[in-house]
């Protein structure tokens, strides 16, 4: 949340100071400069214009869909392949060290504050902010993932945190059904993705009655036990059953003599 509002926060300051650097590069970009600032800026314009996104499209994911050969699904959780990934890491490696680049020519230059200050300045200040920023969200993204495993391995997240997803097993207790518009009623849409449910995608009916994509449940079991509409644990039964086995377990052996009150209770709401 936090880091959501900075991020808010930053995107005017990264849009100004974008806006004073073509200004600036408009203004003196003839003008001589003992460092090579105009290819800065030339390649800085084309990594941004690579990465822009236009409705979905960009020349970033066109090259993914090309040259790696992946299309990611729509609404998936799916980790993209490593040659994806490894083009991502690649791509944000060349944007940071090229602003790192821009950075050290405006520390080394001798003249051109003096020849040529806007463009000086706006290079200084547009390298700095991403830098910067680059540093932040990879710390903050690391960091927290980092924080929060740490905090995991000692015991001190909240229990309300750590037992959300259900135990394995869970997705079995749930009826797979085909889809039957008289059977299904009003509930023609999966509730996690919002899609109309068909015959080509397979569906599970909960243990309370709702429907919901096979795919969709999988993903929302990993994160939480309740059912996503009226909040019933869906993984009530399962440890039911694994009371019911160690007291039948406990039974078979007849050393614990004083557990025939607990057979007694299950058996009976079973
Ligand atoms: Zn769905
Ligand atoms: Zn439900």
């Amino acid at each position: 949340m936090l880091f959501g509002c900075i991020i808010c926060a930053l995107l005017p300051v990264s849009l100004v100071l974008f806006s004073y650097l073509i200004y600036s590069f408009s203004l003196e970009s003839w003008k001589d400069c003992d460092v090579p600032l105009r290819v800065w800026f030339y390649v800085a314009m084309f990594n941004i214009a690579y990465h822009i996104n236009l409705g979905g499209r960009s020349l970033h994911r066109q090259v993914i869909r090309t040259v790696c050969r992946y299309q990611a699904p729509e609404q998936s959780l799916e980790i993209p392949p490593t040659r994806v990934r490894f083009y991502h890491w690649l791509t944000t490696v060349f944007v940071f060290s090229w602003h790192c680049i821009g950075l050290h020519w405006t520390r080394i230059s001798l003249s051109c504050h003096q020849t040529a200050p806007n463009m000086f300045m706006a290079t200084y200040l547009f390298a700095s902010f991403n830098v910067f920023f680059t540093i932040f969200t990879v710390v903050s993204t690391y960091g927290l993932q980092h924080m929060l495993a740490s905090l995991l391995r000692r015991g001190l997240l909240p229990s309300s945190m750590v037992d959300r997803a259900a135990p394995e097993g869970t997705l079995d207790l749930q009826q797979t059904v085909t889809f039957n518009p008289l059977e299904f009623g009003d509930a023609l849409q999966c509730p996690i993705c919002m899609e109309d449910f068909n015959k080509e995608h397979a569906i599970k009916k909960t243990v309370c009655g709702h429907y919901f994509h096979e795919g969709c449940l999988i993903h929302w079991l990993k994160v939480n036990r309740n059912c996503p509409l009226c909040r019933r644990d869906l993984a009530s039964a399962l440890s039911c059953r694994l009371v019911g086995n160690m007291v039948s377990i406990c039974r078979s052996f007849a050393k614990l003599p004083d557990l025939t009150f607990l057979t007694a209770t299950v058996s009976g709401s079973w």
